[in-house]
């Protein structure tokens, strides 16, 4: 079970992520969460940087969504800004949350990798629904404090995952 924590790849940000070793994995589906990973946190603006490496990610022939647990129209700003269809209000870790993504998609799970800022939704349950799974650092550190629990939580298995070269790939 603690295997599931543990993401295939680790990356600083979205931009860092190698595209190239993910179509090599067969992946042709990106589910990307969206606070703290694709935006800062109550940020509603889309940068000209995320906007830019998702020109990258459609050129390259992958088809990416935004999976969220939250559903404000904030939320939804941000999907139409970048031109991204949106599955919100998702209750990640729940496989059902990574199926209705995978069904915008149109692609299998061996062929979609989850992309998020959090252990216990992004990748914990992109592992459990059988995904690949990639973790970012989270964008901002005003973490909202029902968070700030499970960070810490993320933290140990950051240093374990680093300290034992733990990963699944
Ligand atoms: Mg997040």
């Amino acid at each position: 079970m603690l295997a599931k924590l543990f993401p295939d790849h680790y990356y600083n940000s979205i931009f860092d992520i190698n595209l190239e070793d993910l179509k090599q994995d067969g992946i042709k589906g990106i589910i990307l969460d969206l606070d703290n990973t694709i935006v800062a946190r109550n940020s509603s603006v889309a940068t000209e940087e995320l906007k830019g490496w998702l020109q990258k990610v459609e050129a390259e022939g992958f088809k990416a969504c935004i999976l969220s647990n939250n559903w404000k129209q904030r939320v939804t700003g941000v999907a139409a800004q970048v031109n991204l269809p949106l599955v919100a209000r998702a209750a990640k870790p729940r496989k059902g949350a990574f199926i209705r993504a995978m069904e915008v998609l149109g692609t299998r799970d061996d062929q979609t990798v989850v992309v998020g800022d959090q252990i216990f939704t992004d990748v914990f349950g992109g592992n459990l629904a059988g995904l690949h799974t990639i973790l970012v650092m989270p964008m901002s550190n005003h973490e909202a404090f029902h968070t700030r629990f499970l960070r810490q939580l993320e933290k140990l298995v950051i240093k374990r995952w680093q300290k034992h070269g733990l990963h699944s790939s």
